[in-house]
């Protein structure tokens, strides 16, 4: 008993710091870039940096515990199937194309949970704590609800194994899928990112921050751009919204719980805020 609670707390203190030694290298990247291309002037230490640093722990933690027990689930009804053949054909594929495949259902798996988020009162008051941001940087990319994360990963990372692109072997990380998991981790930091860069005709290949800059804005174009790797996912269903100026406003027009307990418990019906809009 004593010695489990001992492995479980080495554990912990083992992701601890190697979440530590990631937040080290995003710091790296992103402070230097926001200070060189600056889109709107900010000091790095901003109102909410301390509660999105306690996000960017809890975020990186609590959500995979999670989503490991519906998808071992998955894993358990799925073991042995092969029909008609299509996993297997799946499984031969090579590994560069399978990880493309995996991005591209992935994204749309999460595509439609994200606007599902923004359509429903009940998603929306838990997806509301990612949009309260009025100043939009690379950290606000943590700032998130738990319940938000954990349907927003099932809904991508559900249709992934139904297809056969990926595999839950003796409770081992599909590798495609940890390639997925730190690639799309990097990109929404990037696009979250106050820089002021264009990709030219690129942005409509992948995401950029002047794609989800304005997936924040607070005005009449609010409620578009809900992909976050693939533009053409919007295109198609008819709610990209990408011009060559950027948003003037970002938020939401209800009030947040400023502190991390109050936007942990808020969307739980325990201390309701100002209703917003969409509810
Ligand atoms: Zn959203
Ligand atoms: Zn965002």
């Amino acid at each position: 008993m004593v010695e489990n609670v001992f492995k479980h707390l080495s554990l912990l203190a083992f992701d601890v710091m190697r979440l530590t030694v990631w937040l080290v290298l995003l710091v790296a990247i992103f402070v230097p870039l926001e200070r060189l291309f600056t889109l709107r002037p900010a000091r790095i230490w901003r109102a909410q940096t301390g509660v999105d640093l306690c996000w960017y722990f809890l975020n990186s933690l609590l959500p995979a515990v999670i989503i490991a027990l519906p998808l071992s689930l998955l894993a358990g009804v799925l073991h042995g199937a092969d029909p008609g053949g299509f996993y297997s054909s799946v499984a031969r594929l090579p590994f560069w194309i399978k990880v493309l495949l995996m991005l591209a259902v992935n994204d749309l798996g999460a595509y439609w949970y994200h606007r599902a988020s923004h359509a429903h009162p009940v998603l929306w008051r838990f997806h509301a704590i990612h949009h309260s941001a009025e100043h939009i940087d690379w950290l606000v990319n943590t700032r998130a609800h738990p319940v938000d994360l954990v349907f927003t990963r099932l809904s991508g990372l559900v249709p992934v194994y139904l297809l056969g692109l990926a595999q839950v072997t003796g409770g081992r990380l599909d590798p495609g899928v940890a390639v997925i998991t730190i690639f799309g981790t990097i990109w929404t930091f990037f696009i979250h990112a106050n820089i002021r860069w264009r990709l030219g005709p690129v942005e409509w290949l992948i995401s950029s921050p002047a794609f989800h800059h304005w997936h924040h804005t607070n005005d009449e174009h609010r409620d578009r751009n809900f992909a976050s790797v693939f533009p053409v996912i919007d295109r198609i269903f008819g709610t990209a919204w990408l011009p060559r100026h950027w948003p003037t406003v970002y938020g939401i027009d209800a009030k947040v719980p400023p502190t991390l307990g109050g936007q942990l418990t808020e969307p739980l019906g325990m201390s309701r805020g100002k209703e917003d809009k969409r509810e």
